[in-house]
């Protein structure tokens, strides 16, 4: 019981810690990829704006719509508005106005989520500019005048002052032109207010154009006048264009040539240039296009010949291992071809030696003693050699086995058998022929010869040990003839059976030779 009151707690205090220890790794995690994640879009931009610099909005557009996939369920919001303003700003440029419309529509979202009124009092602007492109005049209109509440609530006068210029020009083209110069107005103000003179410049040109489409020609050329002395001091610039062009128009109207000559001549140079510009700008990015195209080209053609390489080089491996693996089967296969042969081979010379030997004494048994004997028999006659035949049989071999067994019987036989093999010359060749009766071939040995050789032999096996009784000697009697007169080898065989017989008959242990000398 005590026990399970210090374990429960002990139990649940450990789950609690790796409950915990969990989440707080989880929270680590999670960190570290939104870390990770934003770095990552971070450099995306990045390399964007590069694109962006050198006008190249398609390459630009790739990476910015990768990065605005990967920036969804972000905690971290302001990375999307960027991505979402740089993709925006990229469609509207490039004159993508439906691209344009959707992702400044959905920033317009973001920063009204984020409450973020500075933001959106610029999403909403741009918004406009997007409407008014798309000739959807009132919806810009709208857009245009949330945009201007923010902005004054903001007090923010660069706002307000663009986005009354936004409404003016808005207005002018939907030939609102009392509505318009209020706006225009209004926003001159505020630009010299604020010491932007460029921008009262460009408001002071649309001022302009709109005195001359309701015929205050004199009042145009004053706004225009007031727009030229500021941008002629600065690079070249569509508004200076247009006021030339409005120059020339409004001091055509007031019928100054002259004047009206020169501003146009103004306006048809910088149009000029204008359109040099922009073929130029055209040309570099289609080069750009071209180069990027012809790199692709050519990384898929090299990418397809190292595919086809590494083809190659796998083909030629797998032919490589089938060929090793030949190769090695083929090795198996000599490897069991050997083992067979040899293993019959070996059953072969067992089988060889089972055919010539003789199963209890070792000795060269019955059929491969007269084969010796028949082959040597012809070769004896042939060159005239001598040749001894040799008859030996154990004397009252029968007694042993009655009185001491058939087993003793065997033993004797073996031990008689191999000390009888164990004196021969290599010439000589014994074997087995009957139960205790053996054959003795004696090659290049004439008669006396033989008989020294028996006699040998006799007394050898007279010295021998009897198993069992110790003071009694085995012997064997012994018949020898020699090769005469061309006899054939049965009789030859006979004629030494012949004087066994006479051993035998002399008392036995002993040696006679045929023909009996004696006889
Ligand atoms: P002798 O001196 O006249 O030759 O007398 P013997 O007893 O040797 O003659 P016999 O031919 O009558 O007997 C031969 C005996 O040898 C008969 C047989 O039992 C025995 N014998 C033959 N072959 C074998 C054998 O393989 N093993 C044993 N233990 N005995 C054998
Ligand atoms: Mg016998
Ligand atoms: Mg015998």
């Amino acid at each position: 019981m005590l026990t399970r009151l210090i374990v429960l707690p002990l139990f649940c205090v450990i789950i609690l810690l790796s409950f915990s220890s969990a989440s707080h790794a989880e929270q680590i995690v999670t960190a570290a990829e939104t870390t990770t994640t934003n770095t990552v879009l971070q450099r995306l931009l990045k390399r964007a704006d590069g694109h962006i610099q050198q006008a190249q909005y398609e390459q630009a557009l790739e990476l910015l719509n990768k990065a605005y996939e990967n920036s969804d369920n972000l905690e971290d919001q302001s990375i999307r508005n960027d991505i979402l303003n740089s993709m925006a700003s990229v469609y509207y440029n490039t004159g993508q106005l439906e691209q344009a419309y959707r992702y400044f529509t959905e920033l317009v979202k973001l920063d009204k989520a984020n409450n973020d009124k500075s933001a959106l009092s610029v999403s909403l602007f741009n918004l406009g500019h997007v409407n008014a492109s798309r000739k959807q005049f009132s919806k810009a209109d709208k857009n245009f005048k949330a945009s201007l509440k923010i902005s004054r609530q903001l007090a923010d006068d660069v706002g307000i002052a663009s986005t009354l210029k936004a409404m003016g020009v808005n207005a002018q083209a939907q030939s609102k032109l009392k509505t318009a110069k209020k706006y225009l107005r209004e926003s001159l103000h505020l630009f010299i207010a604020i010491h932007d003179k460029t921008q009262a410049a460009r408001v002071q040109r649309h001022l302009g154009d709109i005195a001359h489409e309701q015929g205050h020609y004199e009042q145009g050329l004053e706004h225009y006048l007031a727009a030229l002395s500021v941008l002629q001091k600065q690079p070249f610039s569509k508004a200076l264009m247009r006021t030339h062009r409005g120059l020339s128009a409004s001091y055509e109207k007031l019928v100054n040539l002259d004047q009206a000559l020169e501003h146009h001549h103004r306006y048809a140079s910088l149009q000029q240039q204008l359109l040099e510009h922009q073929n130029k700008e055209v040309t570099q990015r289609l080069q750009v296009q071209f180069e990027t195209q012809r790199f692709a080209a050519e990384n898929e053609q090299l990418a397809l010949i190292n595919q086809q390489q590494e083809q190659e080089l796998q083909h030629r491996q797998s032919t490589l291992k089938l060929q090793y693996l030949l190769i090695a089967l083929a090795l198996v296969v000599i490897a069991l071809i050997t083992a067979l042969w040899s293993r019959s081979k070996k059953h072969a010379n067992a089988m060889q030696l089972l055919a010539t030997r003789d199963a209890l004494t070792g000795i060269q048994n019955r059929r491969s003693i007269m084969q010796f004997a028949m082959k040597e028999w012809h070769r004896s006659i042939r060159f005239d050699r001598p040749y001894c035949c040799i008859a030996i049989d154990i004397d009252n071999f029968k007694q042993i086995n009655d009185t001491f067994g058939h087993a003793t019987g065997d033993a004797v036989l073996k031990l008689i058998a191999q000390s009888l093999n164990s004196g021969l010359r290599v010439t000589d060749s014994l074997g087995r022929v009957g139960g205790e009766e053996f054959l003795l071939i004696s090659i290049e040995t004439d008669l006396l010869q033989a008989h020294a050789l028996a006699e040998r032999l006799r007394s050898k096996i007279e010295m021998l040990q009897h198993p069992h009784q110790p003071d009694k000697s085995i012997t064997i009697s012994i018949g020898i003839t020699a090769l005469n007169n061309q006899v054939s080898l049965e009789e030859l065989i006979a004629q030494a059976d012949e004087a066994l017989y006479q051993s035998k008959n002399k008392g036995r242990n002993c040696v006679s030779v045929y023909p009996d000398i004696e006889s």
